[in-house]
């Protein structure tokens, strides 16, 4: 393998696309606190995923905003599914930031823990139906991801979308 002197291979890299499609460990979802399911890439990730994983959701009681589950991945390429719930954007005041980060880091300490997982793939969580701003909230999934790329080979910011993925380059120009 070429390398250049003295420059680590990079860990994060920004990937424009659909997480269902991306061939990972784990790719992370940005579900909801009932864990049943419901629109924007939650509804994406169950419908590539098949009815198996609503059935291994719904032996879970929820999760609380912050907080992560794991699950298989079923039919997506991907071999498991971290589950995590971002907040709803309110005015910024109710804690939303310090929610955001402990949703990242709840997924990579399962991650870690499970000690089979060295790739994943974020979506851009709250970003969408909770209406966190986009760029507040890329800002915490990089300082978070930095934080871990350490413990990982890949680390991908999936984005649907060409702001968000502007929005990413400018965090990490070399990605
Ligand atoms: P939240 O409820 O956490 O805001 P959403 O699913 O509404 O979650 O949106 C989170 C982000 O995921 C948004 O930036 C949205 O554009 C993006 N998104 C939606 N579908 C997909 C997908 N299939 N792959 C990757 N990202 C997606």
């Amino acid at each position: 393998m070429l390398r250049r002197a003295g420059c680590a291979p990079r860990v994060i890299e920004i990937i424009r696309g659909d997480i269902t499609k991306l061939q990972v460990d784990a790719i992370v979802n940005a579900a909801n606190e009932s864990l049943r399911g419901g629109g924007g890439v939650d509804g994406a990730i169950h419908r590539a995923a098949g009815p198996e994983l609503l059935a291994e959701c719904k032996r879970h009681p929820g999760c609380p905003t912050g907080d992560a589950v794991l699950t298989l991945g079923y039919r997506l390429p991907a071999r498991y599914v971290i589950h995590t719930v971002g907040p709803v954007w309110g005015d910024g005041s109710f804690g939303e930031a310090e929610l955001l980060r402990k949703a990242y880091r709840s997924v990579f300490r399962i991650a870690a823990d499970h000690g089979d997982i060295h790739t994943l793939a974020f979506p851009a969580i709250s970003t969408g139906v909770y209406g966190y701003p986009k760029d507040a909230a890329a800002g915490i999934a990089v300082e978070i991801m930095r934080e871990n790329e350490a413990g990982f080979s890949r680390i991908i910011a999936c984005v649907f979308d060409d702001a968000m993925a502007t929005v990413y380059r400018d965090l990490l120009p070399r990605a």
